[in-house]
């Protein structure tokens, strides 16, 4: 894997200056960040991120944790994460919300979608709380 190539997020940056820093620890400075960071984790299969970047209440309907994260892993081995295009941002204090269309591959069918999400922020750090899947833009 060359991992100066460019991050998946579709930012055009390479992935060492873009999303891995959130990785490696740095919270997200807003929810767009965030959202992005979280979109390539699921592409380089990061899925200890995608939980820890959960507000809890989400994480509360995942009782098993082994299997929330085996249900993830499995979703992300069998998926192409092929970009992310963010439609809209809307900034908050503690809440805010990012529209988003993820383009994805499944077994070579195009299984891309367009989501509302909200997240919440919790301390420094920003959540994703819950999402609202939209119809595609035309
Ligand atoms: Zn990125």
């Amino acid at each position: 894997m060359i991992e100066s190539a460019n991050c998946p997020c579709s930012s055009a940056l390479p992935y060492d200056i873009c999303c891995a820093r959130y990785h490696s620890g740095t919270p997200a400075p807003n929810a767009q960040l965030l959202m992005q960071s979280r979109y390539a984790a699921y592409a380089k299969q990061l899925i200890d991120y995608i939980i820890k970047t959960s507000h809890p209440a989400l994480a509360a309907r995942n009782r098993d944790a082994s299997k929330w994260k085996q249900e993830l892993l499995k979703f992300v081995k069998a998926t192409k994460f092929n970009g992310l295009k963010i439609n809209e941002f809307v900034d908050g204090e503690v809440q805010a919300t990012v529209t988003f269309t993820a383009f994805l591959m499944q077994g070579g069918r195009d299984v891309s979608f367009t989501e509302k999400s909200t997240f919440l922020k919790v301390g420094d750090a920003w959540l994703y709380h819950s999402g609202e899947k939209q119809k595609r833009p035309l």
